[in-house]
């Protein structure tokens, strides 16, 4: 529960980062994206004007050129692109990835790395933690970095590391303890700083995925690469938690994205509700079309307040594992039923790819299976906040 303490706001807060990362997205409408989207391309252009604008860099400390703002902010920004009918799948990890660096690093790592990801020197974009056999079972995972003198030999396989390709840093999570060695199956894990410049070609291999959105993701190979013992953040088999700890941060943005696409849907399904005429009449007249909406809205506006209460838990530096979690739940489910409504209220023309509503609708799909899938946050919720029996 959030004590009297705690400050929740229900305002449009941050109206300072709202209206210019909106005229940002405007130079990016709906042409843009469609024309990216056909041909598989990164937005080069769009992530640039996020950096030159400083909003990638936004979580960073001040000390590190950052601009030290708290998460809500950052919340802000990514719900303010997804309403505009933008995407910020392809920066929104520089976000959270750096979290890593920032609370597990060594002062130099954050010294030799941060400022540089703050100006867009440099991109830690990609996160490799899933891998294809193991899935969700994450502590089960099989990539090994074996230890050998100065160096870790890195062996195995990630999938779904997205924008590896437009990375020049990967945060990598492998195994240094084999796992009938370790007394809990979520230790002998340690995370790595992987310079993906250095690494391609030598034992590193990034292969893209074909997907039905523009996601640049990926399968990364690992054969005998050789990474300096000085990429390893913290403590050697202890990098379960410090993925996990930055976990949080990550549902809670995403559910923001979230909560930016039903907002998006929503004021896109009211606009053509209102000006198409079928039967002499527009057809938000007819209570079968301006209900599913006006529920819609109602399912939004409850989901971004759980959003916005894990927001602030998370700033204060309280426990906000249950809040994050019912956040990316119940805002992946509501972007989800707006976009089918939006759907529904376009008729065929929600089909045809100028009006970007199928576009958005299959992007939007992916908040129900990643970061985490609907079903593993509901096992979280049963057994970590109900105290239910374990069911996996
Ligand atoms: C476009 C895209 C981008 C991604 N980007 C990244 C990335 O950058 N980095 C990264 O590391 N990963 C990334 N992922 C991976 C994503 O996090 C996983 O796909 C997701 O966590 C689910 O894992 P899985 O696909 O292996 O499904 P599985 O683990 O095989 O699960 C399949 C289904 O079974 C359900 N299930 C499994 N076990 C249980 C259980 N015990 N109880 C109930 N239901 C269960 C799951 O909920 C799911 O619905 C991305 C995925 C996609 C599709």
């Amino acid at each position: 529960m959030i004590d009297s303490e705690l400050q929740v706001s229900i305002e449009n807060d941050y109206a300072f980062l709202r209206d210019p990362v909106r005229r940002i997205c405007e130079q990016f409408p709906g042409e843009y994206w469609r024309r990216l989207d056909a041909a598989a391309e990164y937005p080069t252009e769009f992530v640039q004007a996020l950096t030159e604008h400083e909003y990638l860099g936004c979580l960073i400390p001040e000390e590190y050129g950052g601009s030290g703002l708290p998460l809500r902010a950052a919340c802000v920004v990514l719900e303010t692109i997804h309403s505009s009918g933008c995407n910020a799948a392809a920066c929104h990890a520089q976000m959270y990835t750096m979290g890593t660096v920032l609370r597990h690093g060594s002062d130099e790592q954050k010294q030799q790395y941060l400022p540089k990801i703050a100006s867009g020197e440099l991109r830690l974009q990609a996160f490799g933690v899933t891998e294809p056999v193991t899935g969700s079972d994450t502590t089960q995972l099989r990539t090994t970095a074996v230890r050998d003198g100065d160096t870790y030999v890195v062996n195995g396989q990630k999938i779904w590391t997205s924008r590896a390709l437009h990375s020049d840093l990967m945060i990598l999570l492998a195994r240094t303890t084999p796992a009938d060695q370790v007394e809990k199956r979520s230790r002998g894990l340690s995370v790595f700083l992987v310079d993906l410049r250095e690494a391609r070609g030598n034992g590193l291999e990034i292969q893209p995925i074909d997907t039905m959105i523009n996601h640049g993701t990926t399968q990364v190979f690992f054969d005998n690469l050789r990474i300096p013992v000085s990429s390893r953040i913290g403590e050697e088999g202890h990098g379960f938690r410090y993925i996990l700890s930055g976990m949080n941060a990550e549902r809670i943005l995403l559910a923001s994205e979230a909560i930016g696409d039903a907002r998006y849907f929503i004021r896109r399904a009211v606009e053509y509700a209102n000006e198409r005429e079928v039967f002499g009449r527009p057809i938000g007249q007819n209570q079968g079309i301006q209900f599913p909406i006006a529920r819609a809205h109602a399912e939004t506006d409850a989901a971004e307040m759980i959003v916005r209460k894990a927001a602030a838990l998370y700033d204060a530096g309280r426990e906000c594992g249950a809040e994050a979690n019912s956040a990316k739940l119940l805002a992946s489910e509501a972007a989800w039923k707006a976009g089918d409504t939006c759907f529904q209220t376009f008729g065929g023309f929600a089909f045809a790819t100028e009006y970007d509503i199928e576009r958005k609708w299959r992007e939007c799909r992916l908040f129900q299976t990643a970061p985490i899938s609907t079903n593993l946050v509901l096992t979280y919720l049963a057994q970590h906040v109900l105290g239910l029996p374990r069911s996996y």
